[in-house]
């Protein structure tokens, strides 16, 4: 309930400042042969820029503003305001020539319109750019460091051309008052940018940790573990995540998102199931104990934390998808939990279902059902064989099962399956919890 108020805020902090310089489009009067579509125009101009503004805010990872949704739900956000930014950057010009076509050059030749006017295309071009790279990145086959690194920098230019627009033009921002507010936006965005890619890092540095140990678990997964070096670490919920850079200083943009496997309260020492996928994650192997490491975080709101009063849990996990489960799962049993639990795991085979030895220990201790799905068991398998089905879910979990909460974390496919089982169980969607290892 907090988290939802949090929410409301939120969303309505939002929307009073991207229509602030709205509304001061009030003070000025219309300029001569405007109109009511001119000013719905100028409108959508200021209101897009105010939106690409607050971009910046919500990929910030500002811990506080972003608890109460999970860092993940405001890249998702971030994703659609951006489709939504570009449709209304789009209806702009085009309000503009349709009232009157002569100014069809300034999008077909810029070059011969003024600069101001250019600018305005500068940045609707870049913009553009900017989406389509961020929607079909792995179709376009651009590797995330690659894009990551041209996602601020085609950002910063199409917010400096916007501007540029803006202020060239200069008609409504002539009185200091909404001049003054615009300064204060542009500012606050370079602020940002220091801060994130420069000052945070920076502060990362004086934390450091180290790599202690690198052990290889099934299915070409690593378990790393992590000390703070004279500091404490942070505090985290089971579940959540964090970014992990190891031998690379946090200011070159190299960190990895990670699910933190091991349980909270250890002296700051945190640990990662790492599945080999990548350039990064391909050489997590041979990274030696002593290594230094930078960790950022908590984020994340995938915790059995956040719905304690849950009568027991149903945990879903699809290949590595585990590793957020067995952070919730470890810590449960530490605080001697009796609810009941049960784990379902898809892997392809017996031979690549990582941690289940520690999983057959858990479940003698604790009041926990592990049941394994395999695509392709032994020959003298006993158990469950094929995806998980929703015979398999209505076999396996308990009574009172329909209260139960839900922690998913896999591919989509199965994420979806899941959900879609589980509501046909007569699960609310307010208990079903999901966590999905891609972000772009
Ligand atoms: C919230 C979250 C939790 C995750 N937890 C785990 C986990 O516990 N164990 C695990 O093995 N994997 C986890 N992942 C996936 C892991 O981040 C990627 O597998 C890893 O970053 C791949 O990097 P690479 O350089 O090896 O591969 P690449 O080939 O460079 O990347 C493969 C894909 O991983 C994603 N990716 C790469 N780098 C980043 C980055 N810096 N930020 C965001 N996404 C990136 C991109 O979609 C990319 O296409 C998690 C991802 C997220 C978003």
């Amino acid at each position: 309930m907090k988290h939802l108020v949090f929410g409301g805020i939120w969303l309505g902090f939002y929307l009073a400042i991207v229509l602030a310089p709205v509304a001061a489009l009030l003070l000025v009067p219309t300029p001569q042969g405007g109109g009511f579509w001119w000013d719905v125009s100028m409108g959508l101009g200021f209101a897009a820029l105010t939106m690409m503004a607050v971009q910046f805010v919500l990929t910030a990872r500002f811990k506080r503003a972003t608890a109460p949704f999970g860092v993940d739900v405001i890249y998702a956000f971030h994703r659609y305001l951006a489709y939504a930014l570009l449709v209304i950057v789009l209806i702009h010009p085009l309000i503009l020539i349709l009232r009157d076509p002569s100014l069809l050059p300034a999008i077909t030749a810029p070059w011969t319109v003024s600069f101001e006017i250019s600018a305005g295309t500068v940045s609707l071009a870049l913009l553009l750019v900017l989406v389509a790279a961020s929607a079909f990145r792995k179709q376009l086959r651009i590797p995330y460091g690659t894009w990551r690194f041209t996602h601020l920098i085609l950002s910063l230019g199409a917010v400096a051309f916007a501007f540029m627009h803006m202020f060239g033009i200069s008609y409504y921002t002539d009185p200091p008052l909404i001049r003054g507010l615009w300064w204060l936006i542009g500012i606050s965005i370079l602020a940002i940018v220091v801060f994130v890619r420069f000052l945070r890092p920076l502060a990362m540095h004086r934390k450091p940790y180290q790599v202690t140990e690198v052990r290889p678990e099934r299915a070409d997964s690593w378990t790393v573990v992590v000390d703070p070096e004279g500091h404490d670490g942070f505090d985290f919920e089971p579940g959540q995540f964090a970014w992990l850079s190891v031998d690379r200083s946090p200011l070159l943009m190299s960190e990895h998102p990670f699910s933190i496997a091991s349980a909270p309260g250890q002296g700051g020492r945190v640990e990662f199931v790492i599945k080999e996928l990548g350039d990064f994650t391909n050489t997590i192997g041979q990274v030696e104990p002593g290594t230094r490491a930078y960790v950022d975080g908590p984020y994340g709101s995938f915790s059995v934390d956040r719905h304690p009063e849950a009568p027991g849990y149903g945990f879903m996990a699809g290949g590595i998808g585990i590793a957020p489960l067995i952070s919730m799962i470890r810590t449960l049993d530490e605080r001697g939990d009796r609810r009941p639990l049960v784990l379902f795991t898809g892997h392809s085979t017996w031979d690549r279902v990582p941690l289940r030895e520690e999983l057959d220990e858990l479940e003698e201790r604790m009041n926990l059902k592990v049941v394994h799905v395999l695509e392709k068991p032994p020959e003298d398998w006993e158990g469950e064989s094929g995806w998980i089905t929703r015979e398999m879910l209505d076999r396996h979990l308990p009574e009172g099962r329909r209260e139960f909460h839900y922690f998913i974390c896999g591919p989509i496919p199965m994420i979806r399956a899941m959900e879609e089982f589980l509501g046909e169980l007569g699960v609310r969607g307010t208990n079903i919890h999901t966590e999905l290892f891609d972000m772009v």
